[in-house]
């Protein structure tokens, strides 16, 4: 069977310069002559504070990586080889692995039906075997968090780094869990080029994140807790700090941020609204009231069955249509099956209940691998862009489905 002809004639519209607003605070910060700063310095200090207005938490701490920021977040909550770490499948494999970073090993909970992110019912289920869980806002669609949190009597870390601004029922992600941490990597909606963020109310943990990975200046100045300063001159030595120059960029970048989330958001809905139009067999995620999605990629969901869902993924590529590949399927990884891998990298494992996970076992994130598509949307607005990807796409779907 042919695909259909049309395909979408419009390039994808790019930020344009989306660095550009960067490159004077870049040359002042090159004229300092600091690259690095061993202690909470300008760049750095205006970054942390401008994510703690934004997530509306007490301390926001940066990283250089999102990942460090998973890893110190775990380990400041208490992570350990005793328990494992409720986390989904639906995530970049850095947020999976940092449960063992942090000395303890992930145990995979299935998601909704109807959206990418944690199910309530399958992490009450897990969570006397778990000490913590990693929820994660998948591909910026906010996890229902006050569920989440009555399912689970544990300590809550969320991934923010699909969802900068977003809303959970008129409250930020990042300020709902023990800890939140965004990636500033560059594909990320805010991008320091490289950077990670940890957000957090609580003293204690913001001090054990500091302790992992910042530097002796730092620490010296900061910590407070009696149990923690001895630790003043050493630290955990992880070396995470950013560097001033991804700090400089990621804070211009939040300058914008609320303004390209509402141009994506305009886009979206011209994008449903010319779906619905065309009867297009697609479902959305339904947001609680009082939400606003974040952005990276927008997930939605087909309900005829989708016959092949490589050759959908492709032929729209083909055709135009600006999906974001699905993550690998991580639960079929050598590295998560096989413990020689496993243990010859964190070699706490072998000490551990950790199990590779029954790939089967998983039927909503099965059934989201085969009928989710993930559209990349335009952060400046572009009507008929949207309009021809709708009618690209939705030719493609009564082509690909029964
Ligand atoms: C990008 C990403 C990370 C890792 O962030 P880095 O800054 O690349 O280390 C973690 N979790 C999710 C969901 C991500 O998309």
């Amino acid at each position: 069977m042919t695909d259909p002809a049309r395909t979408v004639t419009l390039p994808f519209p790019k930020e344009s310069g989306r660095y550009r607003t960067a490159e004077q605070p870049v040359i002042e910060q090159l004229r300092t002559g600091r690259l690095s700063d061993t202690g909470r310095g300008p760049a750095v200090t205006e970054l942390e504070d401008a994510f703690a207005a934004l997530a509306g938490t007490r301390y926001a701490l940066s990283f250089n990586s999102g990942t460090a920021a998973l890893h110190a977040a775990l380990h400041a909550i208490g992570a350990s080889p005793a328990a494992g770490i409720a986390t989904t499948p639906m995530t970049w494999i850095s947020a999976i692995t940092a449960t063992f970073h942090a000395g303890s090993f992930p145990v995979f909970c299935d998601i909704e039906p109807d959206t990418p992110n944690l199910d309530p019912h399958a992490l009450a289920a897990l969570a006397p075997a778990c000490s913590a869980a990693l929820v994660a806002h998948a591909f910026g669609v906010p996890a229902r968090m006050d569920a989440l949190t009555t399912a689970a009597p544990l300590p809550l870390v969320e991934d923010c780094s699909h969802a900068h601004g977003a809303l959970y029922r008129h409250r930020p992600v990042g300020s709902w869990g023990a800890a939140g941490c965004f990636s500033l990597q560059d594909s990320k909606t805010v991008s320091g080029g490289e950077g990670g963020i940890l957000t957090t109310s609580d003293r204690a943990v913001y001090e054990h994140a500091l302790v992992l990975g910042h530097h002796p200046h730092r620490l010296q100045v900061e910590l407070t807790l009696d149990h923690l300063r001895p630790l003043v001159g050493t630290g955990g030595a992880y070396k995470f700090r950013m560097p001033p120059l991804s700090a400089v960029i990621a804070r211009e970048q939040l300058r914008t941020l609320a303004a390209r989330s509402q141009a994506a958001e305009d886009n979206l809905t011209v994008l449903r609204e010319a779906l619905h139009e065309l009867q297009a067999p697609v479902t959305w995620p339904t947001l609680a009231d009082g939400s606003r999605r974040g952005w990276y990629g927008t997930p939605v969901t087909i309900t005829h069955r989708v016959r092949a869902p490589q050759a959908l993924a492709h032929a729209a590529t083909t055709a135009g249509v600006p999906l974001r590949p699905l993550y690998e399927d991580w639960l079929h990884s050598p590295l998560l099956q096989d413990r020689q891998h496993l243990e010859r990298l964190w070699p706490h494992i072998a000490a551990t209940d950790y199990r590779p996970p029954d790939a089967e076992a998983f039927p909503h994130y099965t059934a989201a691998r085969r009928q989710m598509l993930i559209i990349k949307i335009p952060t400046r607005r572009a009507a008929d862009y949207m309009h021809q990807v709708a009618t690209v796409l939705s030719d493609l779907l009564a082509h690909h489905t029964r």
